[in-house]
């Protein structure tokens, strides 16, 4: 008779209380199941570092003394989900109790409690003992009928709750809450990017059980020179390394992209936390005490910028999801219907931009947030790609992409598609911008000062566009006012000949 627990793909924490104490009326479960490889079309990296963690956590729960039952993805007895395989361990084990740990996702969350209820057997769910605030912390933050809720506001309450960045007399660090305008250059080839945190994995044979399963992935796999950590010592050896190497200059080059190096400063650690090998309180406290230590080499811009995605954007994103779920997902504010086209799939796009920021994500699962954000995800919205189709390519081919992170960042901040509730602007931007913070237009065949001409960049027409057709909407919002305004006030034939050429773009989607 035993305690069957089990262990979802993005539970790897060794360090969770469950394995305190060795018992051997406790049944550990994890499972490779082509219930999560297939509901969307995973990176081929993503897959592999996922079961490569929970293979090592196997190992390592079994040499602690452990008993663990494990499914790999080719075996005769795995009947390829949860429900199915949990039964079929119930029935080797005699359980008499089964516990999971709460789970991220809307979709395992509803599905672990049907199965749980309907086994009747008595426990349940556990916290999963990772982030800092609960699932409803962000909303019983905010007035509940609030049309917006402005992230800064829950970031300060989380400042003052951890205690991160904050003179003695509870006011923060240096006088200001946040430092993000200081956090804006363009990165021109020096200070050198950090050295890649450098362990590499041979994952070739387990991407061979893998594709042999017939798991469709999309994406280079790497598996000759795998470049994810699959333990938490791995992780938290790539988090020592960016806190010595990449942090410094995190801050001024936070927004910054070039062709030279797919993250310039940033920490590449959102694998780690949200797979749980690291947890999000260690991250900020190893940025806050590098700039106690050393606030010469580690200025409180950089600092600040970086306590604040993990303890403000990350739990706050999270809040919003789990505040919003399930009607969030269908969400589209903005009507939009057009199709992503192929080349999401090749990164075989004519834009310089575009080629490199998706034909990087193909090539290593990662894009940082400005990429994600201002390239791929303005592209999409100015071009009204279906938000829907949006997200479904985000939660595939990133490394870190779990519904719960990446649906509110998609459809709220990138897509705007829920009304303006997350994010107080669209974030979208024409040449200039991508010019000004990259290197990406050097060489492109469009002419980023370009309209409407036949060579013309197609982000300026879209962009202008969008603001066209959506200016009643965002007339009056202080934050892109501006750009309306510049937009509405253009002469006619001007607003003629972007509306057209936009129109162009989009019918020619496939080939741009
Ligand atoms: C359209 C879009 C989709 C995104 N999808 C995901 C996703 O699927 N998974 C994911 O973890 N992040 C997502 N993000 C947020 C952010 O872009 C990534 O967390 C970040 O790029 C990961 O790279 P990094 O670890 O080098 O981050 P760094 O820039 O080094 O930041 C440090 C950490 O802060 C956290 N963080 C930063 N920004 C955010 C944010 N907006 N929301 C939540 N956490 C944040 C992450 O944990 C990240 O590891 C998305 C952002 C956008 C605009």
């Amino acid at each position: 008779m035993a305690t069957v627990r089990l262990i979802l793909g993005d539970q790897l924490n060794p360090e969770h209380s469950w394995f305190r104490r060795v018992d051997p009326a406790v049944v550990y479960v994890l499972m490779e199941v082509r219930s999560e490889t297939d509901y969307v079309v995973h990176h081929a990296q993503k897959v592999i570092a996922i079961f490569a963690g929970m293979r090592r956590l196997a190992d390592q729960l079994g040499a602690a003394g452990h008993r663990v039952r494990y499914f790999r993805i080719g075996d005769a007895d795995n009947r390829q989900a949860f429900a199915a395989n949990l039964r079929t361990v119930f029935a080797e084990v005699g359980a008499k109790r089964f516990e999971y740990q709460e789970p991220d996702e809307w979709r395992l969350d509803e599905a672990l409690r049907a199965f749980a209820a309907d086994t009747a057997l008595p426990g349940g769910m556990v916290a999963s003992e990772h982030f800092l605030d609960g699932r409803g912390g962000v909303a019983a933050h905010f007035q509940k009928d609030a049309k917006r809720w402005l992230m800064e506001s829950y970031y300060r309450r989380m400042r003052v709750r951890t205690k991160l960045l904050l003179e003695p007399d509870g006011s923060p660090l240096g006088g200001e809450w946040n430092y993000d305008k200081e956090n804006r250059k363009p990165w021109k080839g020096t200070p050198p990017p950090p050295k890649p945190w450098d362990v590499r994995h041979d994952h070739r044979a387990l991407w061979a059980e893998i594709a042999a399963a017939g798991v469709r992935t999309m994406g280079s796999p790497s598996a000759e020179a795998f470049p994810w950590p699959r333990d938490r010592a791995e992780a938290l050896a790539q988090l020592a390394a960016f806190i010595e190497r990449g942090l410094p200059d995190f801050g001024d080059y936070e927004d910054a992209m070039h062709t030279s190096s797919d993250r310039l400063f940033h920490s590449r650690l959102s694998f780690a936390l949200n797979v749980k090998l690291l947890a999000p309180r260690e991250v900020a406290d190893a940025a806050a005490e590098a700039h106690r230590r050393d606030p010469a080499r580690y200025p409180l811009a950089a600092t600040e910028g970086f306590v604040r995605q993990i303890i403000g954007w990350r739990e706050y994103i999270r809040g919003v999801y789990w505040a919003k779920m399930p009607g969030y997902a269908a969400a589209n504010g903005l009507g939009h219907t057009l199709s992503l086209p192929a080349w999401f799939w090749t990164g075989a796009v004519k834009m310089n931009c575009l080629r490199h920021a998706v034909g990087q994500s193909l090539d290593t699962a990662y894009a940082h947030h400005i990429q994600r954000l201002m390239v791929i995800g303005s592209f999409c919205l100015t071009a009204g790609i279906d938000p829907a189709e949006v997200e479904k390519w985000y939660l595939g081919v990133y490394i870190d992409a779990f519904q719960w992170v990446e649906l509110p960042n998609v459809i709220g901040m990138s897509q705007h598609a829920d009304g303006g509730f997350l994010a107080s602007k669209p974030y979208c931007c024409a040449a200039s911008y991508v010019s000004k913070m990259s290197n990406y237009c050097g060489g492109c065949p469009y002419d980023p000062k370009d309209r409407t001409g036949p060579l013309a960049c197609p982000l300026n027409a879209l962009y202008w566009d969008f603001w066209l057709r959506h200016q009643d909407r965002f007339l009056n919002n202080p934050r892109v006012g501006m750009a309306v305004r510049q937009a509405a006030q253009m002469p006619p034939a001007e607003q003629a000949a972007i509306r057209r050429k936009a129109a162009e773009l989009r019918a020619g989607i496939e080939e741009l």
